[in-house]
């Protein structure tokens, strides 16, 4: 513990330095400390050589940098850092020379070790002399930059490398200061053409004179970036369509020093996105009007096929009625003649009412609501004629459930049943077995027969209206009931296709969206 005038006392002002500073007296300014200073600077090589070029000191960084303990060097001639071509070459005393010519040698290159591996230094070498002007010997500092070189070697080979990007700086004012192998590939500039000049010479005239560079400049420097597309000119006058990213360049204290521009050429996908987007267009325009004209079709064949029923019926009833009252007193061809008529109708009629049935499922709306899937096959085979409804099998699982409209999905499965019945050799006892399961999102309902198959060239087009692989003496029928499947599952949300193996039967397959 001091006393409390050994307090004072360390608490008192002390006589400023500034006056033994400026007499020379300052402990900091003597010899010593400048040794000590030598002594503690790691980074940098520092030592002394006689005018003969003799290493005459040597600093901890100079061993470190070199390998040389001071008693392996001191007293050595410093060409031993050279290599044996530079050395023939006698690059230590020219550099001496020169030193001694103009006080001062820099350099930059690589220097050798003790080992001699080489690290990139930067050199100088400084002549001392006396007042007088006697040369005393030299001063060299060395500075390890391998590290620095091969990051600016680095940074320039990648900016180089890169030829799809015009990669180049301006100034602050828009003077291009660098010019990469991009730049000169898409712009057609050298360096040597374009460094200097103003980047404005790249925008179209009209660009340029509404003052578009100086606006993005402009907003890159106000907001940090700029970002866009256009048209530029190339050194022979020829356009492309570039798409620029500006960045400003600042210095540490915040200061705009320049601009960096990366600029590319995407007239090929300009150009591409056009054609594209003018085929979508007229793609568009055709679908619009096929869409149209199928509406329109669809309504006149509604119309159409509505307004044949009542003549068809009463063509139908007539014959009946003549058939009924006069058979007895018509000869026998008659009335064979007038049954066919008959029969005509009543296929006529079935086709009518197909087609009625076909085009209402394009035009209302399907409600969809949960459906159980065995309850609407049910209600499908009931539907059956009574002779074959028997040789329906149906093993569907009660708890499953579609989103669906049940009287389009009972109409749907009441075809595809009625449809494996029927096509089944001469003579041949139908069956149909009925299943369904799940599959992910989706109940699976298959439908499927052991009769005579459909080659694989027709399975896609059977679906589609009038399409029938038989005469309709072999299989009667319209040609109609799978372009009702496949309508009503495909406005359902589903889907419907088709296996199977000419000789031994079809399996038909329904897919909807489940519903639990
Ligand atoms: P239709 O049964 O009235 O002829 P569809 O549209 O229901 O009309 O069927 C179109 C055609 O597809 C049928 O004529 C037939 O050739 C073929 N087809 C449909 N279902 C089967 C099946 N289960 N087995 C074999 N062929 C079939």
């Amino acid at each position: 513990m001091g006393s409390a005038k050994d307090k004072i006392e360390s608490i008192r002002p002390r006589p400023s330095p500034v006056a033994d500073i400026v007499k020379g007296e300052h402990p900091l300014q003597s010899e010593r400390v400048f040794r000590l200073l030598a002594e503690n600077l790691s980074d940098y090589a520092l030592f002394l050589l006689t005018t003969e070029g003799i290493v005459a000191s040597w600093n901890p960084g100079a061993q470190r940098m070199k390998q040389y303990k001071p008693q392996e060097i001191i007293g050595k001639h410093f060409s031993a850092f050279y290599s044996e071509d530079e050395k023939a070459a006698k690059k230590p005393d020219k550099e001496l020379e020169v030193a001694r010519e103009v006080g001062r040698y820099e350099d930059e290159g690589w220097r050798y070790r003790k080992d001699g591996t080489r690290f990139w230094a930067n050199v100088v070498i400084t002549a001392i002399r006396e007042e007088t002007g006697e040369l005393l010997g030299f001063g060299k500092i060395i500075r390890d930059m391998t590290d620095r070189r091969e990051a600016e070697i680095r940074h320039r080979f990648l900016i180089e490398a890169v030829t799809d990007y015009a990669i180049y700086s301006l100034d602050r004012h828009g003077n291009i200061t660098s010019w990469n192998s991009g730049a000169e590939r898409i712009k057609k500039y050298t360096a040597d053409e374009i460094i200097g000049k103003h980047f404005s010479q790249f925008y179209t005239k009209e660009d340029a004179e509404a003052g578009l560079p100086a606006k993005v400049l402009h907003t890159a420097a106000t907001t940090g970036h700029f970002e866009g597309e256009g048209w530029r000119v190339r050194k022979d006058g020829s356009r492309f369509w570039s798409s620029v990213v500006i960045t400003p360049l600042r210095d540490e204290t915040g200061e705009l020093v320049g601009f960096s521009k990366i600029t590319r050429d995407i007239t090929d996908r300009m150009r591409l996105q056009e054609k594209i987007q003018h085929h979508a267009d007229e793609l568009e325009v055709r679908v619009a009007e096929r869409e149209r004209a199928n509406a329109e079709l669809e309504a006149f064949s509604y119309s159409v096929s509505h307004d044949l029923r009542s003549p068809l019926r009463a063509i139908e009833g007539f014959t009946d009625v003549v058939l009924t009252d006069y058979g007895s007193q018509l000869p026998e061809p008659a009335v064979a003649l007038l049954q066919n008529v008959v029969q005509a109708a009543t296929r006529m009629n079935r086709l009518v009412e197909d087609l009625l049935n076909y085009g209402r499922l394009g035009r209302i709306q399907i409600e969809k609501l949960p459906v159980s899937v065995a309850g609407a096959t049910k209600a499908a085979i009931e539907q059956i004629d009574e002779a074959v409804r028997g040789k329906v099998g149906l093993s569907i699982d009660p708890s499953l459930l579609v989103f669906a409209n049940v009287a389009t999905l009972t109409q749907c499965l009441f075809n595809l049943i009625s449809n494996g019945l029927k096509f089944y050799p001469p003579g041949q006892t139908p069956h149909v077995e009925v299943s369904a399961r799940r599959d992910g999102k989706s109940i699976i309902v298959e439908v499927k027969d052991e009769g005579i198959g459909i080659e694989p060239k027709h399975l896609e087009r059977i679906f589609q209206v009038f399409e029938r692989l038989h005469s309709d003496r072999a299989y009667p029928g319209t040609g109609i009931g799978l372009a009702i499947v496949k309508r009503g599952i495909t406005r359902m949300g589903g889907t419907v296709w088709v296996e199977s193996t000419p000789g031994k039967g079809s399996r038909f397959y329904v897919s909807l969206p489940a519903a639990s």
